[in-house]
């Protein structure tokens, strides 16, 4: 755009005029809403671009000076930014937790972003506030199950709160750890209480050490975070070795005990409702029974495993969940809306009081702004997606798709043990689970290698998943990722497998088939394969 055009004019018709329909920006978005699969497998390329290739386009740093049409901006992006993107809705993309996304949040988006609302206060956001407050109440309701009094009381109440709608699992569990924190060490006569007057003058206060939380090791990373950001430091994250992939409650009870008797207080176990990288789920029901004994806080992260709930045959799975006094769950994984959808349940509604904070142009105490209990200051109204999800798939919609989850993955898993030339290292018990390349001759060696040989077969295996896996991504077919896991049948030891999550209700066990077909072929013809084969072979020839 020439500088004569520069006027505050035509900046003014950018706020008011509508796209013209056949320009750029309207093409995209009539795409968009046309056929979005069709969008994807159009404009997203596949083929291999490299990280470096694709920072070159993104490599100025200043502002530009002068304006853009947004017709020619449209342009670019799908040149520089959606080529590039990663195409989630794939059915053969199985390696993370964000999947494809139902259709009408994409109008529903354009609705969210056209009203604009702030729900950090209700002068900002009026209707957007009583909705959120509802959703959380849904979620409570989900995990806690209170007879219809106790919503009825508090579900729009200025003084409490069911929850904390935020951006995702590490915020609410950064949130969940705060009021917990602030709680144990609250005001009492002569103390202002951790919220004023400190962590150092809290730990003077009341004769502590230091303030620990106990997880699994596959406690995710955002626990580490929170202790980080809480003041607490990441060397009081507590995090017990788990060869079954769960924290053994008598393992949380012995290391809470040893630490509380060096003059520490453990402030919360977190029992994870679906870990990350396997899925697995902790169990809750005695580890509440730990932390009523070590007479800590109960927290329990499902941001992942969380829809499950919705579920009746399921929900067992994450049985003593109600006992947590705070609960993580992320709209954005397994309840299909888009990112940016977090939440922190809190079993008593008067907890978050221990973070509620007033200022005088805004959140004025009384009122029923959110901003007074959230980490977060200025927010969308992301929780109308949450809302509007829960109300087009219904609790009974959401059983469906969690229920076939499950079974694609035990499907999954069938179809992995039945096939020669791989081992599940991780049964599902949710939709997620493990797997590596290790041919019938290697599991046959395994029974007969002695433990150098068997540490070195696990080596190889290592270096064959990693390489498969890669040239898997590469080839832009299909997705799987990997991780690294102690496991128990191999004696505690850490080796390197595929990971799978089955999210995707797209995902066709054709899909499945084709994935492994392709992994096959990828890893016979590497040399690490005829090596490690040979290998096998040579032991068990000597074992006679
Ligand atoms: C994804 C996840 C988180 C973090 O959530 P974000 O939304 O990525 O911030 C925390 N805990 C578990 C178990 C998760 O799966």
């Amino acid at each position: 755009m020439s500088e004569a055009q520069v006027s505050l004019k035509h900046l003014f018709r950018v706020f008011t005029k509508p796209e013209h329909k056949d320009s750029k920006l309207a093409q995209i978005e009539q795409h968009l809403s046309d056929n979005i699969m069709d969008f994807l497998s159009q404009h997203v390329v596949t083929k291999k671009t490299s990280l470096e290739e694709i920072e070159k386009d993104f490599s100025l740093a200043s502002v530009p000076e002068s304006p853009e049409f947004v017709s020619t901006h449209a342009e670019s992006l799908l040149e520089k930014l959606v080529a590039h993107s990663v195409n989630t809705y794939s059915p053969t993309f199985i390696g993370h937790m964000t999947s494809a996304l139902p259709y009408f949040h994409l109008p529903l988006a354009k609705l969210l972003v056209g009203l604009n609302q702030n729900l950090v206060k209700i002068e900002t956001s009026k209707a957007f506030t009583p909705l959120e407050r509802q959703v959380l109440g849904m979620m409570h309701n989900l995990i806690y199950d209170e007879p219809e009094a106790f919503y009825t009381k508090h579900l729009h109440s200025a003084r409490h709160a069911l929850g904390a709608f935020c951006s995702g699992g590490t915020i609410a569990n950064i949130t969940a750890l705060w009021v917990a924190r602030n709680k144990l060490l609250g005001p009492q006569p002569g103390f202002s209480g951790v919220a004023k007057a400190g962590l150092a003058a809290a730990y003077r206060h009341y004769d502590i050490n230091n303030l620990g939380v106990i997880c699994s090791k596959r406690g995710h990373y955002s626990l580490s975070k929170a202790v980080d950001a809480l003041g607490l430091g990441r060397e009081q994250l507590l995090t017990l070795p788990c060869p079954a992939q769960t924290l053994r409650p008598e393992d949380a009870l012995k290391a809470g005990l040893e630490y509380q008797q060096q003059g520490n207080k453990v402030l919360a176990i977190v029992g994870i409702g679906g870990t990350t990288e396997t899925g697995h789920v902790d169990p809750l029901d005695e580890l509440a029974d730990v932390a009523k004994e070590l007479g800590c806080w109960f927290h329990v992260d499902a941001a992942w495993g969380g829809a499950t709930l919705f579920s009746s045959t399921n929900r067992t799975k994450l049985k003593g969940v109600h006992r947590a006094d705070s609960v993580t769950m992320d709209a954005h994984k397994q309840m299909y809306v888009p990112m940016g959808a977090g939440m922190a349940i809190f079993r008593n509604p008067e907890d978050a009081n221990s973070v509620r904070h007033h200022a005088q142009y805004i959140l004025r105490e009384g009122s029923k702004d959110l901003g007074a209990t959230t980490l977060e200051g200025s927010r969308n109204g992301m929780a109308m997606m949450v809302y509007s999800t829960l109300h087009i798939l219904g609790r009974r919609g959401y059983e469906l798709i969690i229920d076939q989850n499950i079974e694609k993955a035990q499907t999954f898993a069938a179809m992995i043990q039945r096939h020669d030339m791989f081992m599940l290292t991780t049964a599902p018990t949710l939709s997620l689970l493990t797997y590596r390349v290790c041919p019938t001759s290697v599991q046959n060696a395994f029974d007969v290698a002695t433990p150098a040989q068997c540490r070195q077969l696990n080596q190889n295996l290592d270096r064959l998943v990693v390489a498969v896996q890669k040239a898997q991504r590469e080839a832009g077919k299909s997705f799987v990722s990997r991780t690294r896991l102690e496991c128990a049948e191999l004696g505690g030891q850490a080796i390197t497998v595929f990971r799978v999550v089955l999210a995707n209700p797209l995902t066709t066990e054709q899909d499945l088939k084709n994935i492994l077909e392709e992994q096959t072929i990828i890893a016979r013809k590497m040399r690490l394969w005829k090596e490690l084969d040979d290998n096998a072979r040579e032991i068990l020839s000597h074992s006679g």
